[in-house]
């Protein structure tokens, strides 16, 4: 990002803009709230919350968009002991249950490498293979850009990618591990094969790397960490929610949609400002940003109009981002019309189960995970239909995808007859795809900081697409914006 380089006298009043009311833009905003800054959040919704998206109706409580998530991120738990939380997380009954089909029926996923290794889950080639990895993995020789298939192929054979990788891939970015990137997909896993080789040596040596060096937390930490995916009484959005309030509804602007951006610096000045245009006239201009964070999915940045001193700062440099669709389908189903209803957290279905018939991607059990989200006598169930492997089946008719769900689910647990009650919600955009051109994003995004001052970017384009890891992006570009903001003032 370019720092200011001429003289000027401190501006007054810090205001900082942020384009964009998910979890990243709101997270961002808190933090820059909490320091004292003011703060303008734009959204172009009706709505705050973005992919965070809670439905609470006739005693059903569902979510549309994400459904869990987990504090692996250091910025998530210290927003949840922030916002005072933690009495509303909602850890899933039988966390570890989780299931995948095989020829056609749920599995049980052994929950440990030993449990894989003793369970007849892979096939026995399969499981020498994992074993035997330290010994036998291959090297990749010729590809920078190697796909998340082709990595675990190398390391574990091809019935691993088809029946581990895939789903639970497709389970998580709706992609396949053929479109993905390793590199970016996966860095952690990229950098330890650098740095070790072998997945299994690597992973080992880390954990004892990491345990010998853990110190002990700090006397200030409220609670020890709970590991798992979990939710929010009343769903995702109970976060949002609370970020928004805290954050101020006065501050909160939706139904505005940011088409123009401009920043200009006086002559002689060392500092300049942002104006934010939602609309084409000059009445639609909210003047004097000394910072934005821009939240927005690069795509739709791409489409926005950026003036820099008064000259067109064209964006013709932001490659295409692929982007997975996906329809959300919540049904119920009476108990006793679920002849093997299986316990735990959820289906994820393997392409390569297409063969059997199977059309979805998986089905969270939600009322088994959280009891509070139906009625005793209804099961809940959320699936997943579309993404990378059957795109055009995302948009497909209310009617086709009641079809499509009510026969997977048929086929999986039993469930007879038609549903009680379906709904769903269709994401165009769900995920971004992490392909094979993802350095040209990363590139683009740092050339937008770089080459705008006091521009940043944040959210599921950079760094991860789990809530997660949009939070931590959020609260790492409002510690951006507060060290620039100090810089200048600093200087000045
Ligand atoms: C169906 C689904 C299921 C998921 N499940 C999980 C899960 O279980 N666990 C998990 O960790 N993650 C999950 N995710 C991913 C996760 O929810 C998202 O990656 C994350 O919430 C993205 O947050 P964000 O703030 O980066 O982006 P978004 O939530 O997309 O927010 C961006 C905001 O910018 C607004 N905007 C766009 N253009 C403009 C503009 N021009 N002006 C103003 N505002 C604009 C949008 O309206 C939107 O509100 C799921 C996602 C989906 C879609």
């Amino acid at each position: 990002m370019a720092s200011p380089t001429t003289d000027e006298k401190q501006s007054p009043a810090k205001r900082v803009a942020v384009v964009g009311a998910g979890v990243s833009g709101l997270a961002a905003a808190y933090k820059l709230k909490v320091h004292g800054l003011n703060v303008t959040v734009f959204e172009a919704d009706g709505r705050a919350g973005g992919k965070l998206r809670s439905i609470s109706q006739d005693g059903l409580i569902w979510d549309e968009g994400a459904n869990t998530m987990t504090e692996s991120e250091a910025d998530v738990s210290s927003l949840l002991d922030d916002l005072g939380l933690r009495d509303k997380q909602q850890f899933p009954l039988s966390q570890h249950k989780r299931y995948i089909v095989r020829n056609g029926q749920p599995v049980l996923i052994p929950s440990n490498p030993i449990a894989l290794i003793q369970s007849s889950f892979l096939s026995t080639q399969s499981k020498f293979q994992i074993l035997l990895e330290p010994m036998l993995w291959k090297k990749n020789t010729s590809d920078p850009q190697e796909s998340v298939a082709g990595f675990f192929q190398r390391h574990f054979g091809k019935e691993v990618v088809e029946y581990l990788i895939d789903p639970v891939v497709a389970g998580t970015s709706a992609a396949d591990p053929e479109s993905l990137s390793m590199r970016h997909a996966f860095p952690e896993l990229w950098e330890l094969e650098k740095k070790f080789g072998s997945i299994i040596s690597g992973a080992v040596q880390s954990m004892f790397t990491s345990r010998s060096g853990k110190k002990s937390p700090p006397s200030n930490s409220k609670r020890r960490r709970r590991r798992g995916s979990f939710s929010f009484l009343g769903g995702m959005q109970t976060l949002t929610n609370a970020l928004c309030k805290e954050v101020g509804e006065g501050e909160l602007n939706l139904r505005s949609k940011v088409l123009e951006m401009s920043y200009s610096c006086d002559e002689g000045s060392r500092v300049g400002n942002w104006s934010i245009y939602c609309g084409p006239d000059e009445e639609n201009k909210q003047q004097s940003f000394d910072a934005v964070i821009m939240t927005a999915p690069l795509g739709n940045v791409k489409e926005m109009k950026i003036t820099k001193r008064g000259n067109p700062f064209l964006l013709n440099f932001i490659p295409e981002v692929s982007y997975m669709p996906v329809s959300v389908v919540i049904s119920t189903f009476k108990k006793e019309n679920v002849k093997r209803a299986v316990e735990g957290f959820g289906v994820l279905v393997p392409g390569k189960e297409q063969e059997n018939g199977l059309k979805t991607l998986g089905t969270l059990f939600c009322s088994m995970m959280f009891p509070d989200r139906a009625p005793q006598d209804l099961y809940l169930y959320t699936t997943f239909v579309g993404g990378s492997r059957n795109p055009q089946m995302a948009k497909a008719s209310r009617d086709e995808l009641k079809q499509i769900v009510t026969s997977d689910l048929r086929q999986l647990l039993g469930a007879e007859g038609e549903p009680n009650f379906l709904t769903h919600y269709y994401w165009s955009k769900a995920f971004p795809l992490y392909g094979h051109n993802y350095g040209l994003v990363i590139d683009a995004i740092q050339k937008m900081e770089k080459e705008l001052p006091g521009y940043f970017y944040a959210g599921n384009h950079k760094g991860g697409i789990s809530v997660g890891k949009a939070i931590s992006s959020g609260c790492k570009a409002a510690e951006s914006v507060i060290s620039y903001l100090d810089s200048y003032s600093v200087d000045s």
